[in-house]
């Protein structure tokens, strides 16, 4: 919801500063999905919320199941739409959110980089897509966030920020920092900017080769930020905050998988133990890329393991349902 226009219009109404609390309240509780269900108002206040205001500023088109994950279509005001997953695992409920409609950094093995940038979204629209589900799990809610969805966070700087801000508040969704992960195609000066916000926000950088030719061509961002140039930003990021980042890392057959590429991701991680290696399956998109396959996986444990580099192999759940990172595309 559009809360600076709330309070606008409850001030020129001439009322209460306590309705404007209370509204608030009401909202970030995701107990309500209409203003009318708001009993604790008035009447007259509820039809005028209902008249001049939305209370969330997406609205379900179509929800996907599968296996510990469900993937809602969002429409927007303007008719764009966009997708959110939920993820129930490991004991938390955690909403896979969007930062963008679409994303200009066209990497080739992700649908939403196929899409291109439609246009950033807004502060509510992003806290929005955490309080849609609240309001599917009231009364349970959603304790942890990642900017894993669509779009790339870094380029929508001032809204994710913003957003985080409230999904962090106490009087907001009252999430701790730590709860909170961005993932970043790799921008070397916002991971600078952001080592210096000093939060305990989570950090994740889509690495997916540490080899320059071959991460410029899966990744068109890696010619405008090299491999040294992000490398050098990581290892402030560390040194500024002691915190481990991790690198998202999807093994693609031939392209990011051989001998070579092993060798430079290990000589990658060598030396900096707040390095994090997240060894993600690569999922299957329209016209995509193949995968590893199975041998070029048991390799690479084997050999990561041997050279002491801090990784996993992380599982996948909601390919079925294209809910898996870099599924997520809209027609709009
Ligand atoms: N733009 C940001 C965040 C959104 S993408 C970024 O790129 O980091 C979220 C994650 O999904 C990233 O780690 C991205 O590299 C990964 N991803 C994209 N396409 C994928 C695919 N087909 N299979 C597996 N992971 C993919
Ligand atoms: Fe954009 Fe991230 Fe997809 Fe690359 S992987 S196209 S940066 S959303």
């Amino acid at each position: 919801m559009d809360l600076p226009a709330l309070n606008a219009f409850l001030i020129d109404n001439k009322y209460p500063a306590f309705r404007a609390r209370q509204i608030t309240k009401n909202y970030y509780s995701g107990r309500y999905i209409s203003f009318d269900q708001m009993t604790d108002l008035p009447k007259v206040l509820r039809d005028q919320l209902i008249a001049n205001f939305d209370l969330l500023s997406v609205t379900p088109i179509q929800t996907y199941d599968s296996l510990h994950t469900q993937k809602t279509v969002l429409q927007l005001v303007d008719g764009l739409k966009i997708e959110t997953v939920l993820m129930d695992y490991d004991g938390w409920l955690t909403a896979c959110i969007s930062s963008q409609v679409g994303c200009a950094l066209g990497c080739t093995f992700c649908a939403t980089g196929k899409m291109g940038l439609k246009r950033n979204l807004t502060t509510s629209e992003i806290i929005d897509q955490i309080i849609y589900w609240n309001t599917k799990l009231y009364p349970k809610y959603i304790g942890r966030v990642v900017f894993m969805g669509m779009g790339e966070p870094f380029m929508n700087w001032d809204n994710v920020f913003a957003a985080i801000k409230h999904i962090n508040d106490k009087d907001g969704l009252n999430i701790g920092q730590r709860k909170i992960s961005i993932s970043t195609a790799g921008l070397a000066d916002k991971i600078i900017d952001f080592a210096n916000l000093n939060t305990q926000i989570n950090l994740a950088v889509s690495l997916h080769s540490a080899d320059q030719i071959s991460r410029a061509q899966l990744m068109p961002i890696a010619r405008k930020f090299d491999l040294e140039t992000l490398k050098k930003a990581c290892e402030i990021y560390t040194r500024k905050t002691n915190r481990q980042l991790f690198f998202e890392y999807a093994l693609i057959r031939d392209k990011n998988d051989t001998q070579s590429h092993l060798n430079d991701i290990i000589e990658f991680m060598g030396n900096n133990r707040l390095f994090f290696l997240n060894i993600i399956p690569l999922n299957p998109i329209p016209n995509g890329l193949p995968p590893s396959n199975q041998q070029t996986l048991s390799l690479w444990e084997q050999q990561l393991s041997r050279h002491h580099v801090n990784f996993s192999f992380r599982r996948t759940f909601g390919q079925n349902i294209a809910a898996a990172c870099g599924q997520l595309a809209t027609t709009n």
